[in-house]
């Protein structure tokens, strides 16, 4: 194992959330479970075995590893990845991926696929990602994975399998599909981000951003940068539904201590022990 860059983890509910992200610095995050990462700041050397991405917007330290990932990937002979982002952002990068190419004299190879909110992308049979719309400078996307199975319907449980059976075959519906959300992401976004996609306040993981947290920073200023100020945690604390809340992305202006410090003051037991400082 090469450690090359920062990261913190966390377990809950079967899912490691492994990642790093501070404002203008570099964000990346992923969840080897799912065999998915969020943004690509900067690229771990371990992360490159994660083969879907879904970036959330195209400020540099949200974006720049792509090419050093596509790199990696080739020279261990892993397939092309898959890159879900804004389809705004294929071009630049297309021309950038081109640049490095002819700088590096090798091919990066990957497959851009253009989402926007609204949109829901099929991982597999038990996993989908539904696509919200963040608020920030630049186009901005949120992203929520939730867990499906089928299950049988209410007015059938209880009732023998082979009943059952006999049931599905004269063509009733006995199951329907049940949906948790189990992970959300919403990127670097004002509150809007949040309230935009609702469910995102009732995923068990919630991964999100508090840029600012001191009492001088003018709400307007902040709203303007397209982040959130802890006082948008403050104003909402009775909507988080989330098992676990992850506060990420700080400013760099200000010291870990501070922000804990700042952060528990205002929110005296972090919503009962679930929102953790990712510092
Ligand atoms: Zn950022
Ligand atoms: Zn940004």
């Amino acid at each position: 194992m090469v450690k090359n860059l920062p990261l913190k983890k966390l377990s809950h509910a079967g899912l490691t959330i492994e990642g790093y992200s501070r404002a203008a610095v570099q964000t990346y995050w992923r969840i080897p479970e799912l065999k998915l990462g969020f943004d690509l700041g900067a690229q771990p050397w371990d992360f490159m075995g994660t083969p879907n991405w879904f970036i959330s917007h195209t400020h540099m330290d949200h974006i720049a590893a792509l090419p050093v990932y596509l790199a990696r990937r080739r020279m261990m002979k892993m397939e092309p990845p898959t890159i879900y982002l804004p389809g705004l952002a294929i071009g630049p990068l297309n021309d950038m991926l081109n640049a490095f190419t002819r700088l590096d004299r090798g091919k990066l190879p990957c497959k851009f696929v253009a989402v926007q909110p609204g949109d829901e992308i099929e991982l597999n049979r038990e996993y989908v990602v539904q696509v919200g719309k963040s608020e920030h400078t630049v186009p901005a996307l949120s992203f929520l994975v939730w867990h499906r199975k089928n299950k049988l319907k209410e007015q059938f449980q209880g009732i023998d399998g082979q009943t059952i059976r006999d049931l599905r075959q004269d063509g009733i519906e006995v199951s329907a599909e049940q949906r948790v959300p189990i992970l959300g992401y919403t990127g670097d976004t004002t509150v809007a981000g949040l309230d935009n996609m609702p469910e995102l306040y009732q995923a068990k993981i919630l991964i999100t951003e508090m840029t600012f947290v001191a009492a001088n920073h003018s709400k307007e200023k902040i709203k303007k940068n397209g982040h959130m100020h802890l006082s948008d945690f403050i104003e909402r604390q009775d909507r988080f539904e989330n098992e676990v809340v992850i506060a990420a992305h700080f400013s760099t202006r200000y010291s870990d201590s501070f922000i804990r410090r700042t952060v528990e003051k205002a929110l005296p037991g972090l919503f009962d022990g679930r929102l953790h400082l990712w510092l």
